[in-house]
């Protein structure tokens, strides 16, 4: 065997040998933490080394990419303006006309003078207008002036409602897919393209995301810069309804997405980091020939080196030095010797030999390198995953205190003592509220829930909220106020690392990493990877603040409206107020809720109506406060109109308390407003303290301001049912009196006329001139008094109740025809022509009440008669489907057009001259109209208002007679 060959075998064993000893030992690392170093490796490394550069270099270009088409999205215009509707149109009005609903677009508003306007307002301000218009020209009564304004009130009250229900659903609906956005997985999966580097842009609709192809808007209406670690890596752009521009808050929330979009993508750099770092660690592993060499390296310090005597590797240990040395080749890694080849005991040394040495140096040299990076690799890769896995957890956290102990949970403890998290709690003083602690020792809870101010802890307050502040010795550190080291070194804190919690505007709290037991030299860049978590935290705990606020605000809003749709829908003042506040505690979770009324003189606060148990206790004990009561707070804001709260009853020195609700912590009054006056206080009240915001405030004084108007609008309906009760009552007395007086007024005028008539016909013996005349005028009185008697019976039998129709078949024509017969001559008196149309239908059969019938149509061709000098009087019968319509037409002096209702009213009539002249009663056309109606029919009239057009009168009726079981009270 040539020595060469030989050589070569020695070699070969001599590497299976080291295997052999380094897979005897778990593989185990240490040694300096991962610096990320761009060391080039030397020897077989290269190959891996250029992998990582082209790696690097790739996600360089990914990132250029990324900038690129946000570059590009800016330049270009927007073409697409179809943008989403946030907030739905709303309809712009409403007629209610001829019994029906109709939009108001297709309805024609004329704007008489007689048109009855009333405003709709919503919190005082004017929301639109509602117009009643009468159907004839007529003034309106007062009444019906007040009446317009409590249904406009109504109304409002009503679209008030609505409105709050809508804007509240809409807040829950944002809310809610602000919530979808910030999960995670959507995200993840959102933000996929990044990496991908196709996609340039995202849409989001409302409905789904989906790829956003064209150009960026050029003018958005709100634009927010999504940056990771301070580079501006994209632009997040919303488009808004113009009717409704985005609030303050809203734009808030949309920071908060950016915020949000950013640490994604800062997740996602981590993430291609991590699996860069693990690809290289792979692959450096994958290129050494023996992959356990770890354990080589191990051993560094124990063994320092190993000896091969031809047999076998064994570690060198403490076993001296070997003599006899025959070649010495030193291990270099790039011009650096890190140890020593030796060879001893040969004879003599050839050339060749000491070849193979150089050779098998040099390769151990590679391997030792190799290894090193291999090591210093999987460090930067255990950092970046760490962080990565660290992010993941605190983004998939709902609150904070969780979120505080997962980022305590991933900080490295390996060299620090104690850890704690703390959350900034008040602005004034500023205070530091501990809510997450690790401690070597096990003393969390000698920490956790701790707070700490400004005046123990000065630096709190003068830290900046990028600016991490790293103390290496709290005996020597200049740069720290002298309180605050005294509380540190109190606290036993050697050295210590205060870095902040903090977004780019807001300080949210801070993170402590403190040593007790020996000092620590912090440096930025040992506690970079905390920083960038802390940040991350700080997005994720302010959109969960956010988060809480909107579902808060809108679960309120909901309430509002339930609790004002309750209100304004009961008619029962105390059931109202029962209602209000059993609902508001149980809503909004309260300790208790009541609510105070005024008295008429304003001079005292009784309890209208409390919540539970209790409540209706107080109520019934009459419970009241005197208005000038000056401790009382609910006396306080009635006087002082606003809502005042107390957030912690037991410090307030002018506190009242009340034996009934011991458990009170914090309580606000709101004053219940209707118009310009105090009619109440709403008191809540909380037995937990501080539980009252100026936000509450705001939404109670909304909720009291409506319930107020709904108590007034159930006070007036209650007045008015009983004035209406009143009312019937009075009719109703009133027609049985005129029924019982027309009957009593009857038999004895029946008389006087017989007698009369008697006289006249001479029976009892020659008149003279003058007691003819005398007699005639008795009477043509009497009878005048007859018919005025009869039609007063009529109409008291109707308004009681007491007129019964008797229906029965007919045919109609019979019926015209005969009252044409019975009124004929009094017409060919006149001179006027009195016909039935002949096109007429002769052949209709009705069934209904036919002496009632004739007796309207005795009345609405008498009427044509007396009030038509000359021309005729044509009567038309037709059918239309199940009805009949008659008309009696004349060319007499007409009807104004604004009266054509009103002569349909109890003694009205158009000109009572003229009237005088052809007699009558005024109550022939309503007693008429009364049985028409009766019946299921109608009977109006339509006139010109031109003397010698006339008027027409219509009677409508159905075939069958629907017969109205309660006639209608007026
Ligand atoms: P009266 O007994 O006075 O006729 P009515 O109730 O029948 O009472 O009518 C009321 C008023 O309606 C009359 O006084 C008159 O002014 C008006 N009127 C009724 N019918 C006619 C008609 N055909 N033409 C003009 N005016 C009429």
């Amino acid at each position: 065997m040539p020595p060469d060959d030989k050589s070569q075998k020695r070699v070969e064993k001599l590497f299976s040998e080291l295997e052999k000893i380094s897979t005897l030992r778990e593989p185990q690392m240490e040694g300096e933490s991962g610096v990320k170093g761009e060391s080039q490796p030397a020897h077989d490394a290269p190959a891996a080394g250029s992998e990582m550069e082209s790696l690097l270099l790739r996600i360089r270009q990914l990132e250029a990419q990324i900038k690129e088409s946000d570059q590009r999205a800016d330049a270009i215009k927007a073409q697409s303006a179809a943008s989403a509707l946030i907030y739905e149109k709303e309809e712009v009005g409403y007629a209610y006309s001829g019994e029906k609903i109709l939009p108001l677009r297709s309805v024609k508003l004329s704007s008489s003078e007689n048109t009855l306007q009333a405003p709709l307002t919503a919190s005082g301000e004017t929301i639109g207008e509602m117009k009643v218009e009468p159907r004839t020209e007529r003034t309106w009564t007062v009444e019906e002036a007040n009446m317009t304004s409590a249904v406009a009130q109504q109304v409002s009250l009503q679209i008030q409602n609505l409105r709050l229900l809508a804007a509240a659903e809409r807040a829950r609906a944002e809310a809610q897919a602000a919530n979808r956005q910030f999960t995670h997985q959507n995200w993840e999966s959102f933000m996929d393209g990044i990496r991908n580097s196709e996609r340039i842009g995202y849409v989001y609709d409302q409905a789904s995301v989906v790829p956003f192809e064209e150009s960026a808007p050029e003018k958005p209406d709100f634009q927010e810069t999504v940056n990771v670690l301070g580079e501006h890596v994209g632009n997040l752009f919303l488009k808004t309804n113009p009717d409704h521009p985005l609030t303050g808050e809203d734009k808030e929330l949309v920071s908060a997405v950016a915020r949000q979009i950013a640490q994604q993508v800062e997740n996602l750099r981590l993430l291609a980091d991590a699996s860069r770092a693990r690809a290289n660690a792979e692959e450096a592993t994958r290129r050494l020939t023996r992959e356990n060499w770890q354990s080589f390296t191990t051993q560094k310090a124990g063994a320092l080196g190993y000896a091969y005597d031809s047999i076998q590797v064994t570690p060198f240990g403490n076993t001296r030095a070997p003599r006899n040395i025959s070649i010495e080749q030193p291990l270099s890694v790039r011009g650096e010797t890190i140890g020593q080849l030796t060879v001893a005991g040969l004879k003599n040394v050839s050339p060749e030999a000491l070849e193979l040495a150089n050779n098998i140096a040099a390769q151990v040299s590679a391997h030792i390198e190799n290894l090193r990076l291999a090591e210093q690799t999987q460090n930067t890769l255990i950092v970046t995953e760490n962080l990565y896995t660290a992010s993941r957890a605190i983004t998939a956290t709902s609150n904070e205190v969780d979120t505080m102990k997962e980022l305590v949970k991933y900080i490295d403890h390996t060299e620090l003592d104690r850890i704690v998290v703390a959350v900034k709690v008040s602005d004034n003083p500023v205070t530091a509220h501990v809510v997450a602690v690790w401690d070597r020792e096990g003393m969390e809870e000698r920490f956790l829930g701790n707070r700490f101010t400004d005046q123990q802890i000065p630096l709190v307050s003068h830290m900046r909220i990028n600016e991490a502040t790293l103390v290496s010795d709290f005996n020597d550190a200049p740069h720290i106020d002298p309180v605050t080291q005294k509380t540190f070194k109190m606290l036993g804190v050697l050295s210590a690392a205060i870095l902040p919690i903090a977004t780019s505007s807001e300080l949210l709290g801070w993170m402590l990493l403190e040593t007790t037991h020996q000092l620590r030299q912090f440096t930025t860049e040992s506690v970079q990877p905390y920083v960038t978590l802390s940040g991350q935290v700080a997005t994720v705990i302010q959109s969960q603040r956010l988060f809480e606020l909107n579902e808060k605000r809108a679960r309120e809003l909901e309430t509002v409206a339930v609790v004002s749709t309750t209100a304004s829908t009961t008619l029962d003042p105390d059931e109202l107020l029962q209602s209000v506040v059993d609902l508001t505690k149980e809503r909004f979770n309260l300790y208790h809720a009541h609510i105070y009324l005024a008295d008429e003189s304003w001079s005292t606060l009784l309890l209208a109506s409390g919540a539970g148990d209790i409540g209706r206790q107080m109520v019934m004990t009459g419970h009241a406060i005197q208005m000038n009561t000056e401790k009382s707070l609910v006396a306080r804001a009635t006087r002082e109109r606003a809502a005042l709260i107390v957030n912690d009853v037991r410090t307030e020195p002018d506190y009242l308390p009340n034996p009934y609700l011991p458990d009170t912590r914090s309580e606000m009054a709101v004053p219940m407003i209707s118009g310009d006056k105090v009619i109440g206080v709403f008191d809540i009240q909380s037995d937990v303290t501080g539980y009252f915001s100026q936000e509450d405030a705001n939404i109670y004084t909304t909720l009291a301001l409506q319930v107020a108007v709904a108590l007034q609008n159930a006070r007036l309906y209650q007045e008015q049912s009983a004035t209406v009760a009143q009312l019937r009552e009075l009719d109703r007395l009133k027609s049985s009196f005129l029924a019982n007086m027309s009957h009593e007024l009857r038999t004895p005028l029946n008389s006087i006329l017989g007698f009369a008539d008697v006289m006249l016909e001479e029976l009892d013996g020659p008149l003279t001139e003058n007691m003819n005349n005398d007699l005639g005028l008795i009477y043509k009185n009497g009878q005048h008094l007859l018919h005025l008697i009869n039609d007063v019976l009529d109409m008291a039998k109707i308004e009681s109740g007491k007129m019964n129709l008797n229906i029965e078949k007919f045919n109609l024509q019979e019926i015209i025809e005969e009252v044409t017969s019975i009124t004929s001559t009094m017409a060919s008196e006149k001179n006027l022509a009195l016909f039935i149309e002949p096109d007429s239908d002769h052949e209709v059969e009705i069934n209904a009440d036919k002496i009632r019938l004739r007796q309207v149509m005795i009345n609405l061709i008498n009427n044509s008669i007396k009030f038509t000098e000359k021309g005729k009087i044509a009567i038309h019968v037709a059918r239309e489907e199940n009805n009949v319509l008659i008309s009696v037409k004349d060319t007499g002096i007409g009807i104004p057009m604004e009266l054509l209702e009103s002569v349909f009213q109890e003694f009205t009539q158009v000109d009572t001259t003229t009237t005088r002249k052809v007699g009558g009663t005024g109550l022939g056309l309503p007693i008429s109209r009364r049985l028409i109606q009766m019946h299921g029919g109608r009977l109006w009239a339509e006139s010109s208002g031109i003397d010698g057009e006339g008027s027409t009168f219509y009677v409508f009726l159905p075939i069958e007679a629907k017969i109205e079981e309660e006639p209608k009270v007026k």
